[in-house]
């Protein structure tokens, strides 16, 4: 039944009465049949305080019988049209009497509004009531009916339907809405419950992760004392929450004054980043942490959230690690030092010994002690050697090591390096093959001494580790250089030797890496040839490498890179070797170098005057005109550097007398340093009698530098 219908007027009245007088009776008064309408618009009016339709069309059914009524009702309850209100008979043989069709319409309908007729013998009020309980939608209308009573209460009773329809339907709203209201309330209930359950869970996701975080979390307010902290940073004070929360850092001394403007910047809304701090440990002491900080508002106010990693461990390993570098920085210059210093106490007493043995081997000496002098000589040139090697292997191991780039004649140079060994490989009965190949450039641009060496120290191996047979060196070009590049050589060093074992090749070139200690034993070396070799060839932009057998021999080879270097000058004019005119003055204190150098310089038919140090030989300049000086670095009191300066600020002629400096440690950088100084040239210790000869041919015809 749509709720629609009931809130309009409905008149529609059911009369159920076995009396058939009373239907059309209740038909005459109600439709209209009686004239008493009108007096009725005005009671009605006063009544309801409506405003009443003119004539009200009251639609009257009629049944029988209770049974007949109750289908009539149900029927029109099918239809959507249920009755306002009945007129019921109480008494109605032979079927249900009036109480018991009242009872049955109510149970199909109870908002029907009913009069009962009844006589006055019928049932009393009580009766009916006790039958039917207490209802206000009854009325009781006795017989016979007074006509504007029925009126009246057909009006009456239609509106009550109409007004409690009404209120019923709105009540059917309200109940409805109070369902819906209590359904969203339910809804919203559910979901704040949802919504605390989450934020519960987060609450402890978080509370886990902020305990359990290695690193040190504390949240700060905005005057810096601790609001929380978790159990890392707990550890790190070594303290329990409870001591730390509330609390300044810094004002208790936990967290080093460093942090004063770590706070000052994130009161100004200034993150920060992996700032390192000091904090203090009650166990451990000082200790060292980086701190990330961020500006955080939670409620409205503001607070630094701050992540404190300790590097204490950190910290003391990079500072033992800073000390271990000074130290190893200290002992590496400690050994450069050394070398320097032994390089030069060696080379001095050295230099005696070669100098005197070549100044010997020139003088007439019994032929019996020719051998001994020669032997003194090859055992000075060994004990070079060695020197050369151990001091090219420290300065390789400083990174100091450097190639110089210069024109020089390739086939000439390899060629030295061949006949360094092949010249006494007659003695040991082996036979000695240098295979250049034609297409080998001329010039080329290069360190040709470093390129001695690598070539001699092959050549010497192969030497040594051969007893028959054979030694061959092979050069060839493997690639023309293209235009402006570079050109690629290969050399070949063979040899019938001992051979090398499969198992030791490998370590070849590694520094003091000889085959066996017995090998060692037998044919002596330092093991640091093959390894200052590998690092001159790959400066030279090549590579080395080996193939053996033992008791067959072995094959060095190696590749480089050169320059190219233009064609070679026409030869200059003969060189004069006659220097007996010249005066020299030779700045040394040692004793054997003056008698050595002092000796050549006379052999050569010199002039030489010796001075003692830088002081003495300054004077001794003041005093008379040189041809030439030769100035010795280390002296006492002036050195070889300050008298060569202070002689070049003298005045003329003096000033421009060539000065060559003679040392044993010729450096790069020492020979700068002599350049600065003045000096025109660097020759280096133990000097032999040619390279002088050379050296004073050339100067002597020089004019030294103006200026110093
Ligand atoms: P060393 O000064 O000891 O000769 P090297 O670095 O030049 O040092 O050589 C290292 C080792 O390699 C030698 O001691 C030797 O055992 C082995 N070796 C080098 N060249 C040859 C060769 N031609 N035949 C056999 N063994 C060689």
């Amino acid at each position: 039944m749509s709720s629609q219908g009931l809130l309009e007027p409905n008149h529609r009245i059911l009369v159920i009465d076995d009396n058939t007088a009373i239907h059309d009776d209740l038909r005459k008064i109600l439709l209209g049949e009686v004239k008493t309408a009108e007096n009725l618009t005005d009671d009605e009016e006063l009544l309801f305080g409506a405003q009443a339709a003119a004539v009200t069309q009251f639609e009257i059914d009629s049944a029988y019988q209770g049974q007949e009524g109750l289908a009539k009702l149900e029927e029109s309850l099918a239809q959507a049209r249920p009755y306002a209100m009945a007129f019921v008979d109480i008494r109605m043989p032979p079927g249900w009497d009036g109480v018991e069709t009242i009872s049955r319409l109510w149970k199909a309908y109870p908002a029907l509004q009913v009069v009962v007729c009844t006589a006055y013998s019928d049932y009393s009020w009580n009766d009916i009531q006790r039958k039917l309980g207490l209802s206000d939608n009854m009325l009781i209308l006795k017989k016979p009916f007074d006509n504007i009573e029925v009126i009246q209460l057909a009006h009456a009773l239609t509106r009550k339907w109409l007004v409690s329809s009404q209120a019923n339907a709105r009540l059917e709203d309200l109940d409805l809405m109070v369902a819906q209201r209590t359904a969203e309330l339910q809804a919203a209930n559910q979901r704040i419950q949802k919504q605390f359950e989450e934020k519960a869970a987060a609450e402890v996701a978080f509370r886990t992760v902020f305990e359990s975080s290695p690193i040190g979390i504390t949240l700060q307010d905005a005057s810096g004392r601790y609001v929380d902290v978790n159990h890392a940073m707990e550890e790190m004070l070594g303290l329990p929450k409870a001591g730390i929360v509330g609390r300044d850092p810094v004002q208790y001394g936990w967290i080093g004054a460093d942090y004063s403007p770590i706070q000052e910047a994130l009161v100004h809304g200034i993150d920060i980043d992996s700032r390192e701090l000091t904090y203090w440990n009650p166990q451990r002491g000082k200790q060292t942490a980086l701190l990330w900080a961020r500006r955080v508002a939670i409620g409205g106010r503001d607070y630094s959230l701050c992540f404190i990693l300790d590097i204490t461990e950190r910290k003391q390993m990079e500072e033992e690690l800073v000390r271990a570098r000074l130290g190893a920085d200290a002992a590496a210059q400690a050994k450069s030092q050394f070398l320097a210093n032994m390089s030069h106490e060696i080379r001095t007493p050295l230099n005696g010994i070669l100098g005197l043995s070549c100044l010997l081997e020139e003088e007439t000496i019994p032929d019996e002690l020719r051998p001994m002098m020669a032997l003194i000589r090859t055992s000075g040139e060994v004990l070079r050697r060695v020197l050369d090697d151990v001091l090219d292997f420290s300065k390789m191991d400083s990174g100091k090591l450097e190639l110089i780039d210069e024109p020089f004649d390739l086939a000439e140079t390899l060629r030295w390096s061949f006949q360094l060994f092949s010249d006494s490989a007659a003695d040991k009965n082996l036979h000695c093959n240098l295979l250049l190949d034609s297409n080998l450039p001329a010039r080329v641009s290069g360190d040709a001494v470093r390129l001695r060496q690598v070539a001699s120290n092959l050549m010497s191996n192969a030497f040594k580790f051969t007893q028959r047979g054979m030694i061959q060196m092979e050069a060839r070009l493997v690639e023309p250089a293209p235009l402006g590049g570079r050109h690629v050589i290969r050399v070949l060093v063979r040899d019938t030797g001992i051979g090398i074992p499969e198992d030791r090749m490998g370590r070849l070139f590694e520094s003091f890496s000889q085959v066996d200690a017995a090998t060692n034993r037998r044919y002596g070396g330092t093991g640091l040839g093959l390894a200052i070799s590998r690092r001159l060839v790959e400066m030279m932009g090549g590579a080395i490498h080996v193939e053996s057998r033992v008791g067959v021999g072995s094959t060095f080879e190696f590749t480089f890179t050169a320059g190219i270097a233009g064609e070679s000058q026409p030869p200059a004019e003969p060189i004069s070797i006659d220097v007996g005119d010249l005066r020299i003055l030779v700045a040394e204190d040692n004793r054997i170098n003056q008698l050595v150098t002092s000796r050549m310089l006379q052999k050569l038919g010199c002039h030489v005057d010796v001075a003692d140090n830088g002081a003495a030989a300054v004077d001794a300049v003041r005093n008379q005109p040189y041809d030439i000086i030769l100035m010795d670095l280390l002296m006492p009191e002036v050195d070889g550097f300050d008298a060569a300066r202070s002689i070049r600020r003298m005045s003329q002629p003096a000033a421009s007398t060539p000065i060559l400096a003679l040392t044993a440690s010729v450096s790069d950088e020492v020979r700068s340093q002599c350049l600065e100084a003045g000096m025109n040239d660097v020759l280096s210790k133990p000097i032999e009698l040619a390279s002088l000869r050379l050296a004073l041919n050339c100067w002597r015809r020089c004019e030294a530098p103006r200026t110093a």
